[in-house]
């Protein structure tokens, strides 16, 4: 905490107590100070939280559509000025025209203290299965998430993810978030092509990221981290092709790195708010490569493309193909998981807004589900 907001809270020299004394010698009051205004919620000592997170720690009421355990619970940093990169589909982007308070990305994300939601977290650990925090690019956005995490760390054993900001970051840092019970690191490539990434992430009016970076950042966190602790966020639907998708899975699945999927979602005023959701035809047969890819061990000679990258053949036999299918995994929310390996972070309505039908299931699909899966997928003109 800053001097100056210690002072405010403190009530022997906050703004009352000026008033107060120069009433009571007869002068007019001052002027309010400058500095003795309301302090900012912000990080560390303060985070926003998922919705859902909220829902499951007992600090807002609601229900989801359908029954299911929750124990993922994700936070964000928050500071005034939001995040400081600009990617042309996110709801954080610094150029976005409208403010939307607690209802930036979808659905509403709560700001709460970071004392408080970690007490509650004590009180639900044997409910929790994975906490994650999701940095923002910002200049204090390394030293808060360590602190948090130590917070976290003192008085929980949930495993932890953190949801990286890699210009934030070196390898020096990305081991003390190892040293400070750090558990997973995911990095949000999101675009996964160098151009795409370009053209939405770096060339844009506040933008800059850099491809190279991010990349440098999931090796570096590879070797840190050790095989099958590290994630790439992947979307699909920002005008990547199958072939690019089902490349980079399999090349990540060789360096023991997990590919998570969500699904492109159109952000109100955001510059990407006028581009379509990928069909879902499309969608479900990226989850079904990406399944057999890190699942089944599939690789790419078994994927054939049309001239665009569009997938159009899938040469495997069909009983297996079938069986996986039934299974329902490769339909559910991928995430990192909970302590045993079950389903960790399942962030219901990350990809899909809550009326629309569900991209992936953050709980095993019911046959019900599975036979809506099947007619969406359409998987007769992949296997002939
Ligand atoms: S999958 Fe969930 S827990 Fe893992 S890095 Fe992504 S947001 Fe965090």
């Amino acid at each position: 905490m800053t001097g100056v907001a210690a002072q405010a809270r403190a009530g022997g020299s906050g703004p009352e107590r000026i008033r107060a004394e120069g009433e009571a010698q007869g002068r007019s009051p001052r002027p309010a100070l400058p500095f003795l205004t309301t302090p900012a919620k912000t990080s560390p000592d303060y985070v926003r939280i998922s919705y859902a997170s909220a829902v499951a720690l007992r600090m807002k009421s609601g229900r989801f559509s359908r029954e299911f355990d929750f124990g993922g619970i994700n936070l964000l940093l928050n500071y005034d000025e939001g995040c400081l990169s600009d990617c042309g589909y996110c709801g954080l982007a610094r150029t976005r025209s409208v403010d939307y308070g607690d209802q930036f990305i979808r659905v509403e994300w709560p700001l709460v203290s970071t004392n408080e939601l970690v007490a509650r977290m004590a009180d639900h650990e044997s409910e929790l299965t994975r906490l994650c925090i999701s940095m923002v690019t910002h200049g204090h956005a390394y030293a808060d998430t360590c602190d948090i995490t130590r917070r976290i760390a003192a008085r929980v054993r949930t495993p932890l993810s953190i949801l990286v900001a890699p210009p934030t970051l070196n390898r020096e840092r990305l081991e003390t978030f190892k040293a400070i019970g750090v558990d997973m690191i995911g990095i949000g490539l999101d675009a996964v092509t160098e151009e795409l990434f370009r053209n939405i992430r770096t060339d844009v009016p506040a933008g800059g990221l850099k491809w190279e970076k991010y990349w440098e950042v999931v090796t570096d966190s590879r070797e840190v981290f050790g095989p099958w602790k590290v994630n790439v966020h992947t979307l699909v639907g920002l005008g990547e092709t199958d072939q690019d998708l089902i490349e980079l899975f399999t090349a990540l699945r060789d360096k023991e790195i997990f590919s998570y999927l969500f699904c492109f979602n159109p952000e109100p005023d955001s510059r990407m708010a006028g581009h379509p959701k990928s069909p879902l035809v499309r969608w479900r047969r990226v989850q079904l490569a990406k399944h057999l890819i890190e699942t089944e061990g599939y690789d790419l000679h078994q994927f054939d493309f049309d001239s665009d990258g569009g997938l159009v053949h899938l040469r495997a036999g069909r009983s297996a193909v079938e069986a996986v299918v039934n299974q329902g995994v490769a339909f559910m929310t991928n995430g990192c998981p909970g302590e045993k390996g079950e389903p960790g972070c399942t962030r219901p309505y990350g990809s899909y807004r809550p009326a629309e039908p569900f991209r992936d299931y953050p709980f095993l699909p019911s046959a019900a589900d599975l036979d809506e899966i099947r007619q969406q997928l359409r998987l007769d003109e992949v296997l002939g």
